[in-house]
């Protein structure tokens, strides 16, 4: 299946047109918004940031978006976002990133509602072939919509490896259910989240991308660039590209493009505009950056390292460190991906069903991916490591964390 997308430099700041543009060269909005639709546009807003930082969708490209929505007199039109709730670092206020960012004054200025997911009704919807959620709550102003437009912005991630169209659709859990498809594995829920709710065109802000950890303006990657393209698989391959991110090292993307039915990488892409070669820059993962925080860990991977397990190792290294056993953690090795280094000794914990037989008889976490939990037992294996106070540090953090935020997240 060829899908198109488009890409457009952003000439003399008019954001506005490099969005109208981008839309048209990638099929247009009117095979899509019709006069009896009711559409949704969802930005990136997950973070407390204002526009332009590249954290989040920046409010000019929102606006482009949703006032290209409104030519096209649908029945109704709502911007509708839910911030990051707080999985092991605090939740955000929804209501005050809409304001900082200038959402709330695109909705102001455009007549339309600014709705905030996570304190929204939650409605239970079926998944047909679960991975961790049987069913999935998903925000009612998104159920009743019949067109969701994801506006995010480009990024990598520390769970997912990449954020873009797909995972923006995470925002449309309600808070309490966000931090539910944590739990279970934000892989493996994303999952299962796409199944019920595909955005029905995608619009990627990529004015200023993100990458490492996206925690000081250095992360920031000027590109001044618009995406845009009907099929959010395809969009997201095409963001990976320019990001030098291999799609397979994202997890969810390495599954939809291994299904039938569906782009199975740039070969089935069409890319009209701009092209990749003249953008493409190779950024900084979000594990890399996180690795350099703990130097003393060396990290063995292979071509199948994806972004299953690097979600469960940032938990497990995290708390390993925060129950004060980061000098037992010196020297340790951990393999994961199927490394060609087959030599390895010491210190060590193998990660993910793909290692599998790498492991012998050292400590590992099998599963594809691995649970969180059974990460933790593996690395208190290899370091000698006392796994239930690892478990019960990482327990209290979550709780006192959760509590202290749930006012965020709770309708
Ligand atoms: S086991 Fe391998 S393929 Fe599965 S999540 Fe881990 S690294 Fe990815």
């Amino acid at each position: 299946m060829r899908q198109t997308v488009s890409i457009v430099q952003i000439e003399n700041c008019e954001i506005d047109r490099a969005v109208r543009d981008a839309v048209e060269m990638a099929g247009g909005l009117s095979n899509i918004v019709k006069g009896d639709s009711k559409v949704v546009v969802k930005p990136n807003l997950a973070r407390l940031a204002s526009s332009g930082s590249g954290v989040i969708t920046d409010a000019r490209v929102t606006e482009a978006v949703t006032r290209l929505v409104l030519d096209l007199n649908p029945t109704s039109v709502i911007i509708a976002e839910g911030t990051a709730v707080g999985y092991d670092d605090k939740a955000l206020s929804t209501e005050q990133v809409f304001d900082l960012s200038g959402t709330r004054g695109v909705a102001l200025t455009l007549g339309v509602p600014c709705v905030n997911l996570n304190i929204d009704e939650p409605v239970p919807v079926e998944v047909v072939e679960p991975r961790a959620m049987d069913r999935v709550l998903i925000a009612r102003t998104i159920v009743e919509s019949d067109v969701v437009i994801s506006v995010p912005v480009l990024k990598t991630h520390n769970r997912t490896n990449a954020t873009i169209s797909l995972k923006n659709m995470y925002g449309a859990l309600p808070g309490t259910e966000k931090r539910a498809g944590h739990m279970l594995g934000i892989n493996q829920s994303l999952l299962d989240v796409i199944s019920v709710l595909r955005p029905s065109y995608t619009v990627i802000d990529a004015l200023v991308a993100m990458e490492g950890l996206w925690r000081t303006p250095e992360d920031a990657r000027i590109m001044g660039l618009i995406l845009a393209g009907q099929d959010a698989v395809a969009s997201d391959v095409v963001g990976c590209a320019l990001m030098g991110i291999d799609p397979d090292s994202v997890f969810y993307l390495r599954e939809l493009t291994s299904r039938d039915g569906e782009v199975r990488g740039l070969s089935d892409i069409e890319v009209v505009g701009e092209s990749i070669e003249t953008h493409a820059r190779p950024f900084r993962t979000a594990f890399e950056a996180f690795m350099d925080q703990y130097p003393e860990v060396r990290v063995v991977s292979g071509p199948s390292f994806c972004s299953g397990c690097v979600a469960e190792l940032v938990t497990a290294l995290r708390y390993l460190h925060e129950s004060g056993y980061g000098e037992r953690a010196k020297g340790l090795t951990i393999v994961v991906g199927v490394p060609e280094e087959s030599e390895i000794s010491g210190k060590c914990a193998v990660i993910g069903a793909c290692s599998d037989e790498q492991a012998g008889d050292i400590a590992m976490a099998s599963g594809c991916p691995p649970a969180e939990d059974d990460v933790v037992i593996a690395l208190c294996e290899a370091c000698d490591a006392d796994p239930s106070l690892v478990l019960s540090v990482r327990d209290e953090n979550r709780r006192q964390m959760w509590e202290s935020t749930s006012d965020l997240i709770r309708g």
